[in-house]
C-alpha cells in the first residue's frame, strides 16, 4: 500500500504501536512528532553509571495483556517491582514515621527491563528511517474534498486518513480542526482528563542502596509528603541503585532547587545523612510539558471520560481518528490503553483502506 495514505500525529506509545501494526499489515504510515524525542509520556533517562530513571510510565500488571503480548513480540523482558517486606509509613504529621510489614503481594507490578523507553526504541527500530518526522508540531488539520491537509511547523501533508494520538483534551486546545469536530465529540474531548498530566516524577540515583537494610525500606507511603509514594528503582541487574516516586503535584510552581530541598528534607527524616549523598537528581513536571498538558478550562476529575465510547467512531467523514491511551475502551490512561488503542485504530484504518 502507498506511503501516503495514513498520517499519525504523535510518536508516543499509541502512535508508534499503530505504525507498527500497520506496517505488519503492509502499510507504511508517516508519523509526525512535536518533540525532538519520540516516546511522549514514556521517557527513561539513561546516564552513564547510574540506574536508568523513569520520568513517565513505569509499571504494568498481569492484566495488561495487549502490552505484554507486544513486549513479547519485541523480545523485551519484564521484572517484578521490588517492594521489600516492609514499608516506611507516615500517617500524620504529628507522629513519627513507622516501618510497617507489607502483606504478601498477590498482584505484583512489573517494570520493563532496560527501562520503559526500551519499548519505544524497539518500535522505532521497526520503522523505516523516513517514516518519523520529529520536531514538527501539527498546528492545523483541514478537511478537503479528497483528504485532510495537515499543517505542521514547516511541512504540509495531504493524506486520506489522519490518526491523532494526542490526549483528546490537548487535541482540542492545540490543533485547529476545520470544520470543527461535531459538538458531541468536542464536548467529551474538552472534558477528558489527560492521565498523569498534573503529576511530578522525581528520582534520585545513589551509589549505595542504604534503603535495602533491615528495618528500613525503599517503599514509602506518606500522608505528610511532599512525596506521597516512592519505590526502589534499582536496575534489573541490581548493579545501579535509585529511588523514584511522585511529588505532590502542587509543587509545580516552585523551583527545581526548592523541590529537591523538600525531597531531601523528607528522605533525611527516614534515612539520615545518607539521603543527601545522591549521585543524580532528575525530575519531570508534566504540567509544564506543552505537548502533554494544557490547563483545563473547568474542573476535570482524574480519568474523567477516559475510555468514552464516542472515541470508537471516526470524525470528519471517516478521515480523522481520535486515538491515544485515553480513548481505549479498556485500561484507558495506561500503557495498556495505548497499545489497545493502537490495535483498534490500526484495524479500523485497514478496514477503511481494504
Ligand atoms: C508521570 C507518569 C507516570 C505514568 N505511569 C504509568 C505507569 O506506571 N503505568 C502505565 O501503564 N502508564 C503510566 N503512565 C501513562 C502512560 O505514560 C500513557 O498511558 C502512555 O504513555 C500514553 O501514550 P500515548 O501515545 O497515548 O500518548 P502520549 O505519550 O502523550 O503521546 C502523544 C504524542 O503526541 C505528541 N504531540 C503532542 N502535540 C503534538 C502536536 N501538536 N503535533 C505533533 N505531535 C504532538 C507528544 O509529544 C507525544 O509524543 C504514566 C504517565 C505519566 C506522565
Amino acid at each position: 500500500m502507498s506511503n501516503n495514505n495514513v498520517l499519525i500525529v504523535g510518536a508516543g506509545l499509541t502512535g508508534l504501536a499503530t505504525a507498527y501494526y500497520l506496517k505488519e499489515a503492509g502499510l507504511t504510515a508517516q508519523l509526525i512528532e512535536a518533540r525532538t524525542r519520540p516516546g511522549g509520556r514514556i521517557h527513561t533517562l539513561y546516564k552513564n553509571d547510574t540506574a536508568s530513571l523513569e520520568m513517565g510510565a513505569t509499571w504494568l500488571g498481569a492484566k495488561h495483556t495487549f502490552l505484554r503480548r507486544l513486549l513479547e513480540e519485541l523480545n523485551i523482558e519484564i521484572f517484578e517491582q521490588e517492594l521489600s517486606d516492609w514499608a516506611i509509613y507516615e500517617p500524620i504529621s504529628t507522629s513519627p514515621h513507622q516501618v510497617v510489614t507489607l502483606p504478601p503481594n498477590s498482584d505484583p507490578s512489573y517494570r520493563i527491563r532496560g527501562g520503559s523507553s526500551a519499548l519505544i526504541q524497539a518500535l522505532l527500530d521497526k520503522l523505516d528511517t523516513n517514516q518519523l518526522h520529529t520536531g514538527q508540531v501539527v498546528q492545523a488539520i483541514q478537511e478537503e474534498a479528497d483528504g485532510l491537509l495537515v499543517k505542521c511547523t514547516d511541512q504540509h501533508f495531504k493524506v486520506p486518513i489522519v490518526v491523532s494520538t494526542l490526549p483528546p483534551y490537548l487535541l482540542t486546545q492545540t490543533i485547529d480542526i476545520s470544520p470543527p469536530l461535531a459538538a458531541d465529540v468536542l464536548g467529551i474531548a474538552e472534558q477528558t482528563h489527560t492521565w498523569m498530566g498534573e503529576s511530578i516524577k522525581v528520582a534520585l540515583a545513589y551509589k549505595n542502596p542504604f534503603w535495602k537494610a533491615p528495618n528500613t525500606s525503599g517503599t514509602i507511603f506518606s500522608n505528610v509528603g511532599p512525596i506521597p509514594e516512592m519505590y526502589d528503582h534499582s536496575n534489573y541487574e541490581k548493579s545501579h541503585f535509585a529511588l523514584k516516586g511522585f511529588l505532590n503535584g502542587s509543587y509545580f510552581s516552585v523551583s527545581k532547587a526548592e523541590r529537591l530541598e523538600l525531597i531531601l528534607r523528607q528522605l533525611s527524616k527516614y534515612f539520615g545523612a545518607a539521603a543527601n549523598d545522591f549521585s543524580s537528581y532528575e525530575e519531570t513536571v508534566w504540567r509544564n510539558e506543552p505537548f502533554t498538558f494544557s490547563e483545563y478550562q473547568s474542573h476535570i476529575l482524574p480519568h474523567q471520560n477516559n475510555g468514552h465510547p464516542i472515541y470508537q467512531q471516526a470524525c470528519l467523514s471517516h478521515k480523522l481518528f481520535i486515538a491515544g491511551s485515553e480513548t481505549a475502551s479498556q485500561f484507558p490512561g495506561y500503557m495498556e490503553g495505548a497499545v489497545r488503542s493502537a490495535a483498534f485504530v490500526a484495524r479500523e484504518v485497514l478496514g477503511l483502506l481494504a
